[in-house]
């Protein structure tokens, strides 16, 4: 179970019982087979890292990418290196640009990541963009009807919720999650996003965690998603 959370392999892990820097809350020297639970345990008197099922929050900062196959600094490098060993392995729920920032969940849980992706969940993504040209002013209309489709598509896409926060400046909710979908709704109505920030996933927001900072989230905090 330690093992699996990235502690070391079962060998290490057994050396580390030995050495007796697996304890209990008052410090006792537990045993690899002593059924203490997982909130009791110390390693070198820190909390054991969170059992799988782990879903974590953060707050995704320019520059990093989602994505092991593409080149640079990963959002997984953010986490503590033994974060990089669990079993199962984390996995971002969707993706956001490396030119992206904002709320960007994580977590071991295949089954939640699918159903909070699946387009039937049609969870809420709310995004700040920052514009290169004026706002027309039908751009709302066009993403709410529905009928907009983005070029080399054939789907349109969902109706989407537009509100103006300035003359550059939108707040755009949408409920599905195709590729640089923000990015390319924008290039449709003839503008560019020049900064693109999520602020929202169904009722959750980043709450103020700063650029690069995460949390792990409670079960009650997840449900807030759908
Ligand atoms: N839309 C985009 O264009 N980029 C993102 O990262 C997310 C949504």
């Amino acid at each position: 179970r330690i093992a699996n959370l990235g502690y070391g392999s079962r060998k290490q892990v057994a050396q580390m019982f030995r050495e007796g820097r697996i304890t209990d809350l008052e410090g006792r020297a537990l045993y690899a087979d002593d059924d203490v639970p997982h909130a009791q345990v110390r390693v070198d008197g820190v909390p054991l890292d969170p059992p799988p099922g782990l879903v974590l929050m953060m707050h995704k900062p320019l520059g990093v990418t989602c994505s092991r196959k593409d080149p640079g600094r990963l959002v997984y490098d953010l986490l503590p290196p033994r974060y990089r060993h669990r079993q199962p392995a984390l996995s971002t729920v969707g993706r956001l640009d490396r030119d992206t920032s904002g709320l960007l969940l994580v977590t071991d849980d295949g089954q939640l990541l699918h159903r909070i992706i699946s387009p039937r969940a049609q969870v809420a993504k709310v995004y700040e963009a920052e514009l290169a040209q004026d706002l027309r002013g039908d751009e709302g209309a066009l993403f709410a009807s529905g009928t907009l489709r983005l070029e080399g598509e054939t789907t349109p896409l969902l109706p989407a919720r537009l509100e103006v926060l300035g003359p550059r400046r939108a707040r755009l909710t949408l409920t599905e999650g195709r590729y640089h979908q923000v990015r390319r709704m924008f290039a449709a109505v003839g503008n560019h996003v020049l900064a693109l920030y999520r602020a929202a996933m169904g009722r959750l927001t980043l709450d103020g965690l700063q650029p690069g900072a995460w949390r792990v989230l409670a079960p009650g905090e997840i449900e807030a998603v759908f």
